[in-house]
C-alpha cells in the first residue's frame, strides 16, 4: 500500500485525542517525503545520527521524536533540534538532556521510559526509581527539561491479555502521576504505548501518543 494510503487509514482510526508518531527509522528521506507530503510533522527514530542527518535534509516544521534508547553522549547532537526525548530511563541522562538543552537555549520535552514488559532486553524504570528520580533534589534544580509523561512498551507477544495487563500497569502508573502537583518542569499529559502490533489495545487502555513504523512505511530491512 502507498505511504500516504497507509497513514491517512491509521490516522482514521485514531480517537482524535491520540497523536501519532510516524516510526520513520531506516526508512530514506523519499518515504519520509510522502508521509510529510500527506500532512505528517511527527516523525520518530531510534538513531541521534540518522535523526540529525535526516532534519539536516528535511523542511524545519518536523517535530522530531526520539524513540530509541540514548547514550549521553550523543545528546549533544540532537539538543539543537529535538522535540521530544521518548526514552529517558535515568537521572544521569536527563542530566545530560538538562546540560545539552541549556547550552542551546532550550527547554527540551522528555518523557521517562518504563519497563512493563517481562523481558530483560527492553529498557526502562520500575514505579520506584520513577519516584526516586522525581523527588530527587538534583531534578526539582533542572530548568532545561520538562518532563511531560511516561513512555512503555508492551512484551513482544501474541497473548493480547498480556499486553493489555501491560499497559493498563502502564497507565495506572500515568494517572498516578497525574494527581501529583505540576511544576516549570513537570507537567504530565503524554502517556507514549503502542506500536504497529498493538496501537490498538494501547489505545484501549488509554494512550494519546502512538509510535508506529512498519504499518505505515512498511517492514524494515536492516541487512543493509
Ligand atoms: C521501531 C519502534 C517503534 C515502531 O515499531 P513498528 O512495529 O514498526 O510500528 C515504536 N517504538 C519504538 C520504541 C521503536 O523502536
Amino acid at each position: 500500500m502507498k505511504i500516504e494510503q497507509s497513514l491517512n487509514n491509521i490516522k482514521q482510526s485514531l480517537p482524535e485525542n491520540v497523536t501519532l508518531v510516524a516510526v520513520s527509522k531506516t526508512k530514506p528521506v523519499a518515504d519520509l517525503m510522502e508521509a510529510y507530503e500527506a500532512g505528517q510533522r511527527i516523525f520518530g527514530e531510534n538513531k541521534v545520527q540518522e535523526m540529525t542527518d535526516k532534519w539536516e535534509q528535511m523542511p524545519k516544521d518536523i517535530q522530531w521524536h526520539m524513540i530509541g534508547h540514548v547514550q549521553t553522549n550523543k545528546v549533544k547532537y540532537m539538543a539543537p533540534f529535538v522535540s521530544l526525548i521518548h526514552g529517558v530511563d535515568s537521572l544521569k541522562l536527563l542530566k545530560e538532556v538538562n546540560k545539552q538543552a541549556k547550552k542551546n537555549d532550550r527547554v527540551i520535552d522528555c518523557l521517562l521510559q518504563m519497563h512493563i514488559a517481562d523481558e530483560e532486553t527492553k529498557f526502562g524504570m520500575d514505579e520506584q526509581e520513577l519516584s526516586d528520580l522525581l523527588n530527587s533534589e538534583v531534578f526539582t534544580q533542572m530548568e532545561n527539561v520538562k518532563v511531560k509523561g511516561l513512555m512503555g512498551m508492551a512484551t513482544f507477544t501474541e497473548d493480547t491479555a498480556q499486553i493489555k495487563q501491560e499497559f493498563t500497569a502502564l497507565k495506572n502508573i500515568f494517572d498516578k502521576l497525574k494527581e501529583k502537583p505540576t511544576t516549570k518542569n513537570f507537567e504530565p499529559d503524554t502517556l507514549s504505548m503502542g506500536m504497529s502490533g498493538d496501537y490498538e489495545i494501547a489505545v484501549t487502555c488509554g494512550s494519546n501518543m502512538v509510535r508506529i513504523g512498519s504499518s505505515i512505511f512498511g517492514a524494515r530491512q536492516y541487512n543493509k
